[in-house]
């Protein structure tokens, strides 16, 4: 799409470089921004001349730049460490995302994570792995888990001149078990509710929803759940909401299911 307000476009290399003009407003893989129209924007600032490493391995985790394209990690699951078995989640997540292999390539982590839709399946990949956010802001930088840093459907915790540098997967949480299922109402449609459960190596027990509630639900158990307690847990989670991909009875309903599932596949 033609975006015909935009008159200005640079790229950024420094960080003083991201603070931005009235109008202006920052730009990764543009698969979101390019794709309707954007009255309010005169000027991109294009954040993949920072030049920040895709990926990171450290003893914290997986650091993911925010510029990391999605096919990238993707790339990186298919050959992670084994000691870390929960990648198998990216891939899982990536293909919860309603988008051809040309959106894979282009669309970035942290711009999925910033637009925060419902049915952002970044944010699923992170959430469902405690993962943590780290924000450049002016005059202090921030760290939060991104199951805050998402607000509502489309809106987020971060403010105006903020930026995501990076999301970080703890180890802990890669070395759990970890499924995720999800479930559309058309077979190529935006998810209707993403589930995901993990068992870390002490025990406890992790289930997140997403897509199906407005903000991520994390629902934390000292060990694996018995069905009926899931099922409560899942059951009367805040946040279930209609749109045109499905309604509240049915996204709290399909989201029980599939809790069950990957519950049933953990234990
Ligand atoms: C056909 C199609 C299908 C799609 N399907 C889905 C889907 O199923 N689920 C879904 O969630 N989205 C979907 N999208 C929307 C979008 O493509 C994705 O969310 C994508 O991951 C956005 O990443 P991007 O790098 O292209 O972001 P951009 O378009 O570059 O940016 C998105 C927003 O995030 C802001 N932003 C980007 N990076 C940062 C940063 N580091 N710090 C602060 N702000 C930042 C930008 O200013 C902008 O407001 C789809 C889009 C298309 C065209």
């Amino acid at each position: 799409m033609d975006i015909t307000t935009v008159r200005s476009y640079r790229v950024a290399r420094t960080r003083a470089d991201l603070k931005l003009s009235p109008g202006e407003t920052l730009i990764a893989g543009g698969t979101w921004l390019m794709s309707e129209p954007q009255p309010a924007v005169t000027g991109f600032v294009d954040l993949t001349g920072m030049g920040w490493p895709d990926l990171e391995e450290t003893e914290e985790g997986l650091r993911i730049a925010a510029t990391c394209p999605i096919a990238t990690l993707v790339a990186w699951a298919a050959d992670a460490p084994p000691e870390w078995p929960a990648a198998s989640l990216v891939p899982d997540a990536a293909n919860a995302l309603l988008a051809s292999f040309k959106i894979w390539n282009t669309a970035t982590v942290g711009g999925n994570i910033c637009r925060a839709f419902a049915a952002a399946a970044m944010v699923s990949l992170c959430v469902a792995l405690d993962a943590e956010a780290e924000i450049w802001r002016a005059g202090e930088d921030v760290r939060m888990p991104v199951s805050e840093l998402i607000t509502g459907n489309g809106m987020t915790a971060l403010a105006v001149d903020d930026v995501l540098r990076a999301v970080t997967l703890p180890a802990a949480a890669l070395r759990s078990r970890a499924l995720l299922r999800k479930i559309a109402l058309a077979e190529l449609g935006r998810s209707g509710a993403v589930t995901t459960g993990r068992v870390d190596e002490t025990g406890a027990a992790v289930f997140t929803v997403t897509a199906a509630t407005l903000t991520p639900t994390v629902l934390r158990f000292p060990r694996l759940p018995s069905a009926d307690e899931l099922a409560d847990a899942v059951g009367s989670a805040d946040g279930y909401y209609t749109d045109p991909l499905g309604a509240a009875d049915w996204r709290r309903a399909v989201s029980g299911v599939l809790a069950e599932r990957i519950r049933t596949q953990l234990s």
